[in-house]
C-alpha cells in the first residue's frame, strides 16, 4: 500500500472561539492509501488542546508510510492493532489512516461502509449547528444567519445564562450546550435547572476532565443529561464515562478512527449509555467518515464542514440539519 499525506489549510467562514482556543484557519491533512489502483481517503486534523501539530502528523506519517509500503490490506481491524502501538500519542493521525483503510476496504468490496457494517440507515438523526463564543450581538447574528432545527451553543463564558436567555428569545428550537470543561458542580446545579426551563436538551463536558472526583458526583448535581467529551478520549475511558455521564461524544480523531469508534459505540450502548457522534472542524472527508456511525445515535454534531469556506471534498450532504450519505462506495466521499 502507498500512503500519501497532504497538508491543507481549511479557512473558517467566521472566527471560531471556544473557551479553549480561537482560530480562523484549521490545519488538516488528507490521508490517501492506494492499493491496486483503488484509493482510500481519510483526514487527520491538527489540534492544540490534544497537542497534535502539523509537524507531528507529517513526521510520524513518514514512519507509517514505510511500514505500509510492502503490505497488502487484510482487514482494517488487523491493521489498527498493528498501527496503534506505532502511534501511541497520535490518535489524530491513526484516525486518518484507519479511515482511509476502512474506505479502501469497503471500496474493494464495492459497498458503502455502513452497508458493509449492515447498519440501518432509514432514520438518521438531525445534526446540530454550532454557535461559537463571541459577543452576545455576534452570537445572535450567527444564529439568525443560519436558520436550523437544533443548535449547539458553546459556553464557558462569564455570562452563560445571559447568552442562553438572549438566544432563546430568537427561536424555540432545541439547544444543546457545551461548557467545554468550564464549570464547577455548583454552577452545574444552578445552570442545569435554569437551562432545563429554557429548552436545553443536554450539557456537554461541564467539568474539566482532571476533576475526576467532582465528575463522579456531577450527575447528582444536574437535572439535565450530561455528555462526556474531553473526558472521553479512547476505549480505556468507556467504562468510567458510561458510569458517570449519561453518554459519550465519540469523535474519530480522539479515539483513533472508525475501527475503535464502532467498537466503542457498541460497548457504550451495551452499558446503557447514550452516544453522540461529534466532529472537530474538518472537511467533508472527516465528516463523511464519522457519518458512517450515525445509525448508532439520536444525537449528531457533524457541522464541521459547514463552518469552512474551502471544503475540499464532496460527501455527506446536509440540508437544514437533515443528513444524507454521499454517492459512491466506502465513506461516500470524493476529493473535488
Ligand atoms: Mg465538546
Amino acid at each position: 500500500m502507498k500512503l500519501t499525506i497532504t497538508p491543507i489549510d481549511l479557512k473558517l467562514k467566521h472566527r471560531f472561539t471556544t473557551n479553549i482556543d480561537s482560530r480562523t484557519v484549521q490545519h488538516s491533512h488528507v490521508v490517501q492509501i492506494e492499493q491496486d489502483g483503488l484509493i482510500g481517503i481519510g483526514e487527520a486534523t491538527a489540534h492544540p488542546f490534544y497537542k497534535i501539530s502539523r509537524e507531528k502528523i507529517l513526521e510520524e506519517g513518514k514512519q507509517i508510510e514505510k511500514f505500509l509500503t510492502d503490505k497488502e490490506l487484510t482487514s482494517p481491524e488487523e491493521f489498527w492493532n498493528q498501527l496503534s502501538p506505532l502511534l501511541p500519542d497520535n490518535r489524530f493521525l491513526l484516525s486518518g489512516i484507519d479511515v482511509a483503510l476502512n474506505d479502501l476496504y469497503a471500496k474493494q468490496r464495492g459497498m458503502p461502509l455502513h452497508k458493509l457494517w449492515e447498519l440501518e440507515i432509514d432514520k438518521l438523526p438531525l445534526t446540530s449547528y454550532t454557535i461559537g463564543i463571541d459577543t452576545l450581538d455576534v452570537m445572535k447574528d450567527k444564529l439568525k444567519e443560519v436558520p436550523w432545527p437544533v443548535y449547539k451553543i458553546k459556553l464557558g463564558t462569564e455570562n452563560d445564562l445571559e447568552v442562553i436567555q438572549a438566544l432563546r428569545a430568537l427561536t424555540d428550537v432545541p439547544f444543546r450546550v457545551d461548557a467545554n470543561c468550564a464549570w464547577s458542580n455548583d454552577q452545574l446545579a444552578t445552570l442545569s435547572r435554569k437551562f432545563k426551563d429554557l429548552g436545553i436538551e443536554y450539557i456537554e463536558q461541564a467539568l474539566h476532565p482532571d476533576k475526576k472526583e467532582e465528575i463522579k458526583e456531577s450527575m447528582s448535581h444536574s437535572v439535565l443529561p450530561l455528555f462526556a467529551d474531553e473526558s472521553f478520549k479512547t476505549e480505556d475511558d468507556v467504562a468510567f464515562c458510561c458510569e458517570h455521564f449519561t453518554g459519550i461524544n465519540i469523535k474519530l480523531v480522539k479515539c483513533g478512527g472508525l475501527t475503535p469508534a464502532k467498537r466503542i459505540a457498541e460497548k457504550a450502548i451495551s452499558l446503557g449509555a447514550e452516544i453522540m457522534i461529534g466532529c472537530m472542524t474538518e472537511s467533508s472527508i472527516g465528516i463523511s467518515a464519522a457519518a458512517q456511525l450515525l445509525p448508532y445515535t439520536k444525537y449528531a454534531d457533524l457541522d464541521g464542514a459547514l463552518l469552512i469556506e474551502n471544503d475540499i471534498a464532496d460527501g455527506l450532504q446536509i440540508e437544514f440539519g437533515k443528513m444524507s450519505y454521499g454517492k459512491g462506495n466506502g465513506i461516500g466521499c470524493r476529493i473535488k
